[in-house]
């Protein structure tokens, strides 16, 4: 089984947490900035197509195989934002500080769950810009958006994700209040990767 892929992605929270799941299992995974691959342009309106979109450029780029990953927040009271613009949603050149901002501000006055929210992550996998059959696998993790940021760890809008019944005391924890392999256990982009990998090794063995 090749073992050697491009990760396209630029995000350095999510490579983190891929090479780090990917590392143990043999897979030798280096980031597409390593060939200066310039970001896909993301044109569709699903994380699934924008995913395909992302590991074709990549492949593209640098002729090897790919594994690419689109995930982003679904909150349903707000309609389904952040959804794809979860990257980019207090503007074009938001960053995380920025985007969890304007979050927080889109549910004042909502509580309990009108607050609810998921992550959602679409990883394929792609041999050739023309490979008729890339694998591909989601995730999703259920939650609530706390009120106030708690915990440093993680990337994106793990401090405002409230795990639920994460603690005994019927308080809420943070994602980003998890270690990175507890985390990994549940979230959208461990269970995506762990399906990816499951459907790799089934098409070794043929
Ligand atoms: P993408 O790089 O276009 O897929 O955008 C992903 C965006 O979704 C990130 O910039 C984060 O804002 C958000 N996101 C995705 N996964 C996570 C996660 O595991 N924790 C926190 N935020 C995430």
């Amino acid at each position: 089984m090749n073992r050697e892929y491009v990760l396209a992605s630029g995000n350095k929270g999510k490579l983190r947490e891929i090479m780090a799941m990917l590392d143990p299992l043999g897979f030798v995974v280096r980031p597409q900035s390593d060939w200066q691959v310039p970001e896909a342009a993301e044109t569709a309106s699903t994380f699934i197509e924008n995913s395909l979109i992302k590991a074709r450029q990549a492949t593209g780029h640098t002729g090897l195989p790919c594994i690419a990953d689109d995930s982003g927040l679904v909150v349903p009271a707000l309609n389904g934002e952040p959804g794809i613009y979860s990257a980019r949603y207090a503007g074009s050149d938001a960053n995380d500080e920025a985007n969890n901002r304007k979050l927080l501000s889109e549910l004042s006055g909502k509580q309990g769950a009108a607050r609810d929210a998921y992550f959602f992550c679409a990883m394929v996998l792609v041999q050739s810009v023309d490979d008729p059959a890339p694998l591909l696998a989601t995730g999703q993790w259920h939650g609530r958006i706390l009120l106030t940021a708690q915990g440093d760890g993680g990337f994106g809008y793990d401090p405002l994700f409230g795990i639920s019944g994460s603690m005994d005391d019927g308080s809420w924890q943070s994602a980003a209040e998890l270690l990175p392999e507890e985390k990994s256990q549940v979230s959208h982009r461990g269970q995506a990767l762990r399906e990816l990998v499951r459907q790799l090794s089934v098409l070794s063995t043929l």
